[in-house]
């Protein structure tokens, strides 16, 4: 299978590992033609503001939401989760692709110090997951049509809707690939 992560900014290498110890072939996606023949795409943590101007430089935005409409898996972490909300909390300006029913607080978890570590249960894993947040968005509304697969503190932090997913943790900071042979699943079905 070969899936794509979003390569102009941000935590793209760990995912690409990961995915690539599952036995996948990994495009970094640069460009609207990268996206030809991908099952799916990862869009990283990072910095969501210079993230999402960058797409917009590249003409990603449009290349990203036709990928999604055309079938393609989108799975948004931490930087990448805000990329896909609908609804960002108190930046309406942001620029955002607004493909997943939530709204989204940026840094809602605290500063770069305030960054942690906890064990969430997740629906679909029957063992814990260890999830790095640093400095996380917090999901403040998740809108109709989206499922929330695990919670902290009782907010959404993983949450799906139809081909889409968004964690606000770093899945590939654990060294543990369940959630990325878990988008592999998603992607191919
Ligand atoms: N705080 C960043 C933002 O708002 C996201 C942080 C991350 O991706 N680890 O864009």
């Amino acid at each position: 299978m070969n899936v794509g992560v979003l390569a102009l900014q941000g935590a793209f290498r760990e995912h690409k590992g990961a995915f690539e110890r599952l036995g996948a072939t990994v495009t970094e996606v640069r460009l609207p033609k990268h996206l030809e023949g991908l099952a799916g795409l990862v869009i990283p943590g990072g910095e969501s503001t210079t993230m999402a101007k960058l797409m917009n430089l590249y003409g990603l935005d449009d290349a990203v939401s036709a990928f999604h409409a055309g079938g393609g898996a989108v799975w948004g972490t931490c930087a990448g989760a805000i990329t896909l909300a609908t609804d960002i909390a108190g930046r309406p300006e942001q620029p955002r692709l607004g493909l997943l029913n939530i709204q989204v607080a940026r840094n809602d978890y605290g500063r770069q110090v305030a960054s942690f570590e906890t064990d969430l249960e997740i629906t679909a894993l029957p063992e814990t997951f260890r999830a790095v947040f640093i400095r996380a968005p917090r999901i403040t509304d998740v809108g109709s049509g989206v499922e929330v697969l695990a919670r902290y503190d009782g907010d959404p932090v993983m949450v799906a809707q139809g081909g889409l997913i968004a964690t606000v943790f770093h899945p590939e900071l654990s060294g543990d690939d369940r959630l990325h042979a878990h988008f592999l699943e998603l992607a191919s079905g």
